[in-house]
């Protein structure tokens, strides 16, 4: 898909990946909509690229559908849908406070792998309505899982489980929406420098960074937003998880 001219929904778009992938689109003339849990973090990143800001929890059905309608209203039907709102949680199955809370594991489930099959469900449910594009296509959406759907680690149970399921559903998803000329493909990252983790010191950045085999360094958002416009452009790509992590594979802890 040419991404000139067409409207992009970038969920997380306020923060790290999604803020990234929101202006790496925009410079290549996509009229945006930045969707975010955080109101001002989707203000300030809309600025940026001069788009549009809609505060909605993903997870939520009521609030999805009423950001969707904002979308269609305020610019057009939108062609592209990349899936960045997510949440790290972390917890042993078993640890010395006793059993992993249960309501932890279905927050990340919940936001992580409900929510990206919200946002997914209403888009294609718009995107099918509109005319085709080059090639017959209608909409292109990006998901976002993490190499923690493959290699989780030590007290990543929930975590893992979570993208493990947007790793499992891209396929199925890429043949349900083929009738109507929509795509879907899923990036596993491996570890990006995002404030997801600036809460980690610096010294322990440096040694997650120096695990990477080559480049032996944190990935950067940038990385991750061009390989979401090269998906959006490449008509061959879909159903498909592509780890971008710079062969990484995550140790136990
Ligand atoms: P980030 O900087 O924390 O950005 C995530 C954004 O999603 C935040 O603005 C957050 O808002 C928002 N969000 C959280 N829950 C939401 C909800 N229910 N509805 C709407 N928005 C919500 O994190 P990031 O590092 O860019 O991560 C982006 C995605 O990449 C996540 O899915 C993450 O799991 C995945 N990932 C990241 C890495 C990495 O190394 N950074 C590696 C693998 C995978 P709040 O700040 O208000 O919570």
């Amino acid at each position: 898909m040419n991404i000139k001219d067409v409207v992009a929904v970038v969920t997380g778009g306020g923060s790290g990946l999604g803020a990234a992938a929101a202006l790496a689109l925009a410079q290549r003339g996509a009229r945006l909509a930045i969707v975010d849990l955080d109101g001002e973090a989707a203000e300030r990143s809309a600025r940026r690229v001069n788009g549009l800001a809609i505060s909605c929890d993903v997870s939520s059905a009521e609030q999805a559908e009423a950001a969707f309608a904002t979308v269609e209203g305020e610019l057009s039907t939108a062609r592209i849908l990349v899936n960045c709102a997510g949440i790290a949680i972390a917890g042993r199955t078993v640890s010395k406070d006793g059993p992993h809370p249960l309501d932890k594991f279905r927050k990340a489930v919940e936001v992580n792998l409900v929510g990206t099959f919200n946002m997914i469900r209403l888009f294609a449910s718009h995107a099918q309505e509109a005319e085709p594009l080059e090639g017959g296509e209608r909409g292109v959406i990006v998901n976002t899982a993490s190499v923690a759907a493959y290699d989780g680690q030590v007290g990543q149970a929930a975590y893992a489980a979570s993208k493990g399921g947007i790793v499992s559903m891209t396929l199925p998803i890429a043949r349900d929406l083929s009738r109507a000329g929509i795509r879907v493909a899923t990036i596993a990252p491996g570890i990006f420098r995002t404030p997801m983790m600036d809460v980690l010191p610096e010294e322990a950045q440096q040694s997650l960074g120096a695990q990477v085999p080559f480049p032996p360094r944190l990935g950067e958002p940038e990385e991750y937003a061009r390989l979401v416009c090269h998906i959006v452009e490449n008509q061959m790509l879909n159903g498909e998880t592509i780890r971008l992590d710079g062969a990484i594979r995550m140790a136990p802890k």
